[in-house]
């Protein structure tokens, strides 16, 4: 039987095989997850490495397994960040349990209770002048919650790492006191929560959970808060949830692309209160904070890259550390790809393609379900069927978003290519994935990643 013995011992045999430093940097982290008939399934942690074993090793690890296993079996990899340790319970809701988790499935990030993105800690927060502030009341809170600066408020623009800090928060006062009741949650899922218990209130005690979720924490952290600003019922909700926890002595972490006084149709009364500790802002990066970014980010992709690179994307790309990381990680899958050695020049050319594609041919909505189902492993018949599992809708997503935004196709076209859906679900389909695109670094990573194979 195929298993994760096959694995172990396929994976003793590599590590014979395969130079010591390339089995530490691809093979160290990987894991069995599953395996089925002829086919193995080995998670790896990021989309670069799976770019590097697929390519380079797929063929040698197939013979190792055969060989473990005495029969032909076939290699999948596919991506999977390292889980947290079970969280605790009152971190989730009650739910079905999930299947192991896929690439492309939503994680818990998109369910009531957030999980904390593994990645996202005060130590792989690299502290420069433009978020030293945010950093330093980020580690203060996290070790005396309730005490200083409370509520503390972090804001700035897209991809400066406020959700880092504010996992990081959530991720240290575990570490540190692991009975603290704790609830972090993007400000959209908190007000569309309330609106689902305000529509649903004659059917049961739903706003009653909903209060006692919200309002019996001891640090409750709110993501883009600036979505409040959208309706009444949920400044209202966000008032005295605040209070109730504030009087409580418990502590609240906001964040929000605005300082309180900017958002819009934000009432007084929840101003004067998102006022009342701290309000630190987080600055675009300057030349030396980019640069460390990027050594630390090659770091952990578990590539080596030479400074030049590192100088000549920090040089380009300055307004945003997310933005800053996808240009880091296209470079490293456009290089391999097209076996050229990490220099700027390969860097220039993978940014390049990025320009291209979107100046001028929109890449074809068959390459882009080719692609996404390469990337996935999910075959296209499935993508144009009618399975409604998690992982296949979710990749079939991907694809609508592609087709959408990169193929500039209409949603009655993608609808038809994708085995006639209607156009609403299609709609649907794209919102969703620029909603997680929001929170999940890794579903970003996969899309740049398909979008280097449709530039070649
Ligand atoms: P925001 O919530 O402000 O839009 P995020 O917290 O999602 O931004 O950050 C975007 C990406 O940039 C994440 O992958 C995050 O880990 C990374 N990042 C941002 N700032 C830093 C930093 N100072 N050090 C390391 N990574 C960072
Ligand atoms: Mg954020």
């Amino acid at each position: 039987m195929l298993s994760q013995r096959t694995w172990e011992a396929a994976l003793g045999a590599l590590q014979v095989e395969v130079p010591k430093a390339d089995f530490a940097a691809w093979f160290r982290d990987a894991r069995f997850v599953r395996a089925g008939g002829r086919e193995i399934v080995v998670a790896v942690p990021t989309v670069f490495a799976k770019e590097i074993v697929t390519r380079r090793y797929r063929e040698m690890v197939a013979r190792a397994v055969s060989k473990a296993h005495g029969g032909d079996v076939d290699v999948t990899f596919v991506v999977q960040a390292e889980q947290p340790a079970g969280p605790p319970a009152w971190l989730a809701d009650p739910a079905p349990a999930p299947a192991p988790v896929p690439a492309a499935a939503p994680p818990a990030g998109t369910a009531p209770g957030v999980r904390l993105n593994p990645r996202y800690t005060f130590e792989r927060f690299v502290v420069g002048s433009s978020n030293r502030l945010a950093h330093a009341a980020a580690l203060r809170v996290s070790e005396r919650p309730g005490d200083v600066y409370n509520p503390l408020f972090l804001y700035s623009g897209v991809g400066l790492g406020k959700t880092h800090l504010l996992h990081a928060i959530g991720r240290a006062v575990l570490a540190q006191r692991p009975e603290t009741r704790m609830r972090y949650v993007p400000c959209e899922t908190f007000v569309n929560e309330l609106l689902h218990a305000i529509r649903t209130e004659g059917r049961g005690d739903r706003r009653r959970r909903f209060r006692e979720r919200y309002r019996s924490v001891d640090l409750l952290m709110v993501d883009d808060v600036e979505f409040l600003s959208r309706t009444e019922a949920s400044q209202e909700e966000m008032f005295h949830t605040f209070n109730a926890i504030y009087e409580a002595g418990g502590q609240i972490v906001l964040t929000s692309d605005r300082p309180p006084r900017e958002i819009a149709r934000l009432e007084a009364r929840l101003r004067s209160r998102f006022e009342v500790g701290l309000v630190a802002d987080i600055q675009a990066p300057d030349l030396d904070l980019r640069r460390m970014i990027l050594h630390q980010h090659a770091a952990a992709s578990g590539a080596s890259v030479s400074d030049e690179v590192v100088d000549f994307l920090a040089d380009r790309i300055t307004r945003n550390v997310r933005e800053l990381e996808g240009a880091l990680t296209r470079t490293l899958i456009y290089a391999e790809l097209h076996g050229l050695e990490l220099q700027p020049a390969a860097a220039e050319q993978a940014l390049s393609g990025l320009g291209r594609a979107a100046a001028s041919r929109p890449p074809a909505t068959a390459a882009i379900l080719a692609a996404t189902s390469r990337h996935f492993d999910v075959s296209q018949d499935a993508l144009l069927g009618k399975r409604r599992d998690a992982r296949t809708a979710g990749v079939r997503q991907v694809a609508m978003y592609l087709m959408r935004n990169d193929g500039r196709e209409t949603l009655p076209e993608i609808g038809r290519v994708l085995g006639g859906r209607d156009h609403t679900t299609v709609l649907h389909g794209c919102n969703k994935i620029e909603r997680r695109l929001k929170l999940e670094d890794q579903l970003k990573a996969d899309i740049e990643a398909i979008r280097v194979h449709l530039s070649d």
